[in-house]
């Protein structure tokens, strides 16, 4: 069994082998000293290797979906080993000989179809990168839908397109893999490297023909080469994890580079487009804008804001899908009521093509099927807008199908095709036949039992069954005697004795068994086969089933959205090739929401770039500026997915590219500095924003020193107005740039607005045209709770140091050598032990004649501070 063990594993070094034992999935060796770490299982021991303990562990089958979640999660790979005969099989050999076992499935982050392992609302994509000298192509697949996509891709967009499509998994040719692999493992993603002969785009073309039944892909797009190339990578990939048994593929749908709005991973995670910054779907605009009641719907949504349209047309007609929705109150209740009890139709298929489908899964095709005719019925003679009367055509047609999965099946059937119990009866006649012998056997067993009480005498008397014996009859020890003994030994055959029991069979029982066993697995064979034969079905409308899916999500999304907009009084946006962006009464929908919940209202504010392109707005801390910024490019993302927006009224211009800097994080992990990062991020807007670009950087040049920051702050905002000539909110806390809008056209000063108020600043988080006055920087970090000592003594150096400054009597330093002799910052709070000592010390310090009053009280705090 080792032997096979070892060679078995010795195809999949990379991967932990899962090898099937019975009830169980064993590791052995370092899979399973590893496996048993990330799983915090036991490690034992079996036998030796070579004079040395094996290491084993194993995880029972039944449960081995949740296992298999944690090691994918943790970035392992998994082969999966079966037996592929029966042990009884295998003896026959002879007795020393080893079932035959081999892998089935390979399971990687990017392959996964279970419904356990995946997240119904998410996509689960795996994708390709290929390179022909220096073109470059993305392709993508997510296997549990069969969506199959493909895209031209310089080195320079990989990353931006990869945190787009949020892949799991990026398949990259050997020889570049080391280039790419970190970009791909910064992203989350795994990287696989595969043999640059995956990615032959010749044997690829042959292949793809091949797969869709074709003999030129030209009918689905013209694919370049290199793009080709990507596609044959990803198809042997399936190929070699599948083993052979490709996934549902759709042909393949080729993007084009300007079809999105461009928008790079820094700007998607500072916008929390798809996943909070604190990880997961809650916070983000994914998760405050979803209404959809279908998975496949939550999934368009995120494909759309993944990636908003920068076609007119398309962002047109799917306002007006959103348009109709909203003036059709109740027509969109019926549908979204329809929608609720339609199944993953996608990801059903997809399982079903891959042998791990069940008879549930046609049940959710079937009861799919049904609810699309239901909303087509309720469709008929409605006037509906392009996309959706497309949409509607594709819910009709499926008559034979569902009609056939209707007789066919049970209302409720089993998970598992395994056990049988999900063809209908009425539906196949030798089947109910097979089911009524077995049944009556049953009930026959019962009389029998009645039977053998009052043959024996015996009342306690049972008849039982177990998978050992089959069916026998029990009886107590104390009985057995009489049992045993003539006449009745004569009938009652003795099997087996236990401690408290004794077993016995008759010929007329083991008779009726095998009447019962035959029936019964007869019935299982004639279901497995029906079985076969409705999967075959099913996947021979595989294609129009897709349509079928793909519109319910149309129609889930239009509704959804409508539904958002109406509740949440959202207007729908002029949307147009200008340049203008004029936002009247925006909000954040995300802050927005989440101040509901406290009951507190969000001030609505304006934003029009249409005259002046590019406003720097200035405020103190906590003003709203960074919630100011975000709100206007959350509205750009809405309105080009061609949903409604938070606002009174919207003009927005195409936005071509979106950039944003938020607030740049530390990225230790590469030993890069914030100020780093934010330089890095900051140079990619320069180089990249062209015209139709709309950018959004929040205090650039704060991870510096004063004069340093504010240059390159300066210098930033005049190269976006010089050279990208974009579309720009620019947030600062450097004042002295609002001299910048005096000397360059389209430059405008706002600012947020606040109030002081017994020294207390209050906050209106109002954005009206000027500058902030100050900075509020002392009051802000008094809110914050700092300790009130500190407070007074940072007002006594800022009242200090401004005073220099209007005098202008001289430098910095000179204002601080010349701050008051009390300058020692109060000292931190100390241990108990030292408190008595250290109170007596600084008092012995104090020279009382010296002390101004407000000094004075500042010192009896600090005391205060240190007991
Ligand atoms: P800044 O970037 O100026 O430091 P933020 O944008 O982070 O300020 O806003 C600070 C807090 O103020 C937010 O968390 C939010 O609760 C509140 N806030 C911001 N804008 C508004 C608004 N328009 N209406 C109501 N509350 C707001």
């Amino acid at each position: 069994m080792m032997a096979q063990y070892l060679d078995i594993k010795s195809g999949y070094p990379d991967a932990l082998l899962f090898y099937r034992m019975g009830d169980f999935y064993e590791m052995f060796f370092d899979d399973a000293v590893a496996a048993a770490e990330a799983l915090d299982i036991a490690l034992t021991k079996r036998g030796k290797h070579l004079g040395e303990d094996i290491a084993m562990c194993g995880v029972p089958v039944h449960a081995a979906e949740g296992y298999l979640l944690t090691l994918i999660r943790k970035g392992f790979r998994v082969a999966i080993a079966e037996q592929m005969e029966d042990p009884a099989e295998a003896k026959k050999r002879g007795s020393k000989s080893v079932v035959n076992r081999d892998v089935v499935r390979l399971v990687t982050p990017g392959t996964l179809t279970e419904e356990s392992l995946l997240d119904a609302r998410r996509h689960n994509f795996l994708a390709a990168y290929a390179t022909i000298r220096d073109e470059g192509a993305l392709a993508w697949v997510d296997i549990s839908t069969g969506a199959l996509s493909v895209m031209p891709c310089t080195a320079m967009r990989l990353g931006p397109e990869l945190a787009r499509l949020g892949a799991r998994e990026v398949l990259l040719p050997e020889a570049i893999e080391s280039e790419f692999a970190d970009l791909v493992s910064d992203l989350g993603a795994a990287s696989t490297s595969l043999a640059g002969s995956a990615f032959d785009s010749t044997g690829g073309e042959a292949r793809l023909c091949k797969l869709f039944s074709v003999s030129s892909l030209d009918g689905f797009g013209a694919f370049g080469r290199v793009e080709i190339s990507a596609l044959a990578g990803l198809v042997e990939y399936l190929e070699i994890t599948q083993r052979g048994k490709l996934p549902l593929l759709r042909p393949p749908v080729r993007e084009g580079v300007r079809a999105s709005m461009q928008i790079d991973a820094a700007t998607r995670r500072s916008l929390e487009l798809t996943s909070a910054m604190a990880g997961g779907r809650a916070g983000s605009l994914l998760g405050t804008v979803d209404r959809t009641v279908t998975s496949a719907g939550a999934r368009l949504l995120e494909r759309r804001i993944s990636a908003p349209s920068r076609q007119l047309d398309v962002i047109r007609a799917r306002q007006d899908a959103v348009a109709f929705a909203v003036e059709q109150t109740r027509l969109s209740a019926d549908l979204r009521d329809a929608l609720r009890q339609v199944a993953d139709v996608d990801r059903a298929l997809s399982r079903l093509s891959l042998e791990r489908g069940g008879p549930r899964d046609m049940a959710g095709l079937r009861n799919s099927l049904a609810q699309a005719e239901q909303i087509a019925t309720r469709l008929d003679g409605v006037d509906l807008p392009d996309l959706l009367r497309e949409a509607a055509g594709d819910l009709v047609g499926h008559d034979d199908l569902l009609e056939l999965l209707d007789a066919a099946l049970i209302a409720e059937p089993p998970l598992l095709a395994r056990d049988g119990g999900f063809i209908a009866p009425g539906y196949d006649e030798e089947l109910d036949e097979a089911r009524r012998l077995r049944d009556e056997g049953r009930s026959v067993i019962a009389g029998m039992q009645a039977d053998f009480v009052s043959a024996t005498g015996i009342s306690s008397l049972k008849i039982k069954h177990n998978n050992v014996l089959g069916y026998f009859i029990e009886t107590t020890a104390t009985h057995a005697e009489k049992m045993l003994s003539p006449p009745l030994s004569e009938t009652f055959i003795h099997r087996q004795t236990t401690a408290s029991q004794v077993r016995f069979t008759t010929v007329e029982l083991s008779d009726l068994e095998t009447r019962i066993l035959n029936a019964g697995s007869r019935a299982l064979e004639i279901e497995k086969r029906l079985y076969s034969k409705l999967r075959e079905a099913i996947l021979a409308n595989a294609a129009v089933l897709s349509n079928l899916a793909r519109a319910l999500s149309e129609f889930d999304l239009a509704t959804a959205l409508a539904d958002l907009a109406s509740a949440r009084d959202w207007c729908r946006p002029q949307v147009d090739d200008s340049r203008a962006f004029d936002i009247v009464g925006g909000r954040h929908p995300v802050v927005e929401d989440a101040l509901r919940k406290d009951g507190a209202p969000f001030v609505a504010n304006d934003c029009d770039l249409s005259s002046a392109s590019i406003h720097l707005l200035t405020g103190p801390n906590m003003a709203g500026k960074s919630t100011y910024l975000r709100q206007n490019a959350l509205i750009a993302v809405l309105a080009q997915i061609g949903s409604y927006v938070p606002a009174d009224s919207a003009h927005v211009g195409i936005v071509s590219q979106l950039f944003s800097r938020v607030g740049a994080s530390d990225d230790l992990a590469r030993g890069r500095s914030t100020f780093m990062v934010e330089m890095v991020e900051t140079a990619a807007i320069l180089n990249q924003a062209d015209d139709r670009a709309l950018v959004i950087l929040d205090e650039i040049g704060r991870g510096t020193a004063t004069y340093d920051g504010l240059s390159i702050a300066w210098a930033t905002l005049e190269h976006l107005h010089e050279v990208n000539r974009c579309r720009a909110l620019f947030a600062t806390h450097y004042h002295e740039m609002s001299a910048l809008a005096g000397k360059l056209e389209g430059v405008e000063n706002a600012t947020v607005a606040v109030k002081e108020w017994e020294g207390d600043v209050v906050f209106l988080h109002e954005v009206r045209q000027g500058t902030a006055d100050r900075s509020y920087g002392v009051q802000v970090a008094r809110l914050a709770g700092l300790p009130d000592a500190v407070i007074e003594r940072a007002r006594v150096v800022l009242e200090a140091l401004e005073k220099g400054e209007r005098e202008g009597d001289g430098s910095r330093q000179a204002v601080i050598d010349d701050l008051p002799l009390f300058a020692a910052a109060p000292k931190p709070v100390s241990p108990v032990k030292h408190q008595a000592s250290e109170v007596e010390g600084r008092l012995r310090d104090v020279l009382p004649d010296e002390l101004t009053p407000r000094e004075a009280l500042a010192l009896v705090y600090e005391l205060k501070g240190l007991v």
